[in-house]
This record gives C-alpha cells, sequence and structure tokens, in this order.
C-alpha cells in the first residue's frame, strides 16, 4: 500500500510535469474507484491549469483556480508520467492529458483509489477536515502526542495510526518508529511519559524522512518503470522480519497481530 513517503515521493516526481500545465482532457476508462469518479473531473477539472500539487497525509491534491481535485492511491494505485502514445494497461483507469507529448496515467488493480473533485478548500472536505497534524510538521512532536493520549488506553501502535491523532503513518512506519524509540507496541498511549514520546515523535520524522529520502533517488527511474517506488527493505529493522536477529541487542524478532495489521517488535528493547 503506498504510504506517506510513496505519496510524497509520487508528488515530488509528477510536480514538474504537472505545475502549470493546462490539462489538454481527461480520459476515464473506469469510474467506479473507491467511490464513484464524478462528472466534475471532466467537465471542470479537465482543462484547468494545474497551479500545485499539494500533500495532505496520503491525498494528493492538484490546485487550480476554480477547485481542486483530489487523488488518493487506495491500496495499489500509482501515478506515471508517460508518452501520450503509450498503450494503457488493464488497470489503466484514468489519464490526465498534460499537452502534447505526456500523459498522467492512474493504475488502480484494486480500485480503492479516489480521484474527487471540490469547488470549496479542500482541507475542509470530508475527507481532510478531521485529519490530525502533518507528522513532518513543527506541530506534531511529543507534547502534542501526551496532550491526545491523556488517559487514554488504547494501545500504542494503534494511537499513532489513527488519522485523527496524526496524519499518514501507516502500519510499516509505525512499527519501525516504535523499535526506534524503543516503546512497546501494546503499551497503553496515557502510560508513556513526555521524554518517551518525543523520542517517538523525532524516530516517525526520521522514519519518513529516510524513507523519502531513499525513494527519491529512485525517482528518475520510478517515473519510467512500473511507478512503485517500494521501500528498500534492507533500511528496515524490524518491519517483516519476525524471527530473524534483532539489530540492536540480537534477540529474536517477534510477530503479533493489532487491529488486523502485523506488529514487529523485539522484546528485549522495547517496553
Ligand atoms: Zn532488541
Amino acid at each position: 500500500m503506498p504510504e506517506l513517503p510513496e505519496v510524497e515521493i509520487t508528488r515530488r516526481g509528477i510536480e514538474p510535469y504537472v505545475r502549470c500545465q493546462r490539462l489538454g482532457g481527461v480520459v476515464i476508462r473506469q469510474r467506479q474507484l473507491r467511490w464513484p469518479v464524478p462528472r466534475e473531473i471532466e467537465s471542470r477539472f479537465a482543462h484547468q491549469v494545474i497551479e500545485r500539487v499539494h500533500r495532505r497525509a496520503k491525498y494528493l491534491l492538484f490546485q487550480t483556480g476554480s477547485g481542486t481535485a483530489i487523488l488518493h492511491l487506495g491500496m495499489s494505485g500509482s501515478l506515471r508520467v508517460i508518452n501520450v502514445n503509450t498503450p494503457p494497461q488493464l488497470h489503466d483507469h484514468v489519464d490526465l492529458m498534460l499537452g502534447q507529448q505526456k500523459v498522467l496515467r492512474l493504475r488502480d488493480p484494486r480500485r480503492f483509489g479516489a480521484l474527487l473533485w471540490c469547488e470549496r478548500d479542500p482541507l475542509d472536505h470530508p475527507l481532510l477536515k478531521h485529519l490530525g497534524p502533518e507528522p513532518l510538521s513543527d506541530a506534531f512532536d511529543g507534547e502534542y502526542l501526551v496532550r491526545q493520549a491523556r488517559a487514554r488506553r488504547v494501545a500504542i501502535k494503534g494511537f499513532i495510526m489513527n488519522s485523527r491523532i496524526v496524519a499518514g503513518v501507516g502500519n510499516i512506519y509505525a512499527n519501525e518508529a516504535l523499535f526506534s524509540a524503543g516503546i512497546h507496541p501494546r503499551r497503553a498511549a496515557g502510560r508513556i511519559s513526555g521524554a518517551r514520546y518525543q523520542r517517538l515523535a523525532d524516530a516517525i520524522k526520521a522514519v519518513l524522512q529516510q524513507a523519502i529520502a531513499v525513494g527519491g533517488t529512485t525517482l528518475r527511474d520510478f517515473l519510467r518503470a512500473d511507478g512503485t517506488p517500494g521501500y528498500f527493505r534492507s533500511e528496515l529493522q524490524v518491519y517483516a522480519r519476525a524471527g530473524e536477529p534483532c539489530p540492536r541487542c540480537g534477540g529474536k524478532i517477534r510477530c503479533i497481530v493489532q487491529g488486523q495489521r502485523a506488529t514487529y517488535y523485539c522484546a528485549g528493547c522495547q517496553h
């Protein structure tokens, strides 16, 4: 699933091709994504100039003078900038025409992605308005987490994956950040000290920034290849490493299931 770093890498990858471009039309081959693609995408968005591409959590916001197209990659979506004469494949559902030569193409085999149109402030859109702060922003720090966690008994891993608390910390990064901060994934959110929360906030920022930096080095390739930058597995300390030795203490990395998601941790290093 594309997580926040992949979405940010995608944003950086496509922005030079779409910024200040007047769209030359939109082709929709499959309207049934997570929600049906609204007709305004063709009637309103399709001939606008894209002023900027922003990101909020895992949403890409294509800002124009008359509204904003909100795009989410869902479970399996990817965007590529390709030549206009590249034949569409089975799961290539939407094309944004960029001038005469290029197309921004959305591929989404599982169709959990979304493409919506919003003429108000997109940050007030029902999908976006309840999101917590961006994890890479200054508003997100240890003090913020302490305030939000007060008296909460929910496990810390679910707490930091709750998008109302902080937007866009997915399963991989929650696992990695908790390992980095030495916090057991089952510990109650309300029973973690301020100092440990500061370490956790710093760890979340660090793992996300590292993933963006690593992914950024593959940017040029990713625009030409299959569109999914992916992570370098070698960068991950615990995720998907059950039974392997902990990189810090050598103990065995364990796997449990929390909220139907796999949790990887080291019982020796995380308390
Ligand atoms: Zn360990």
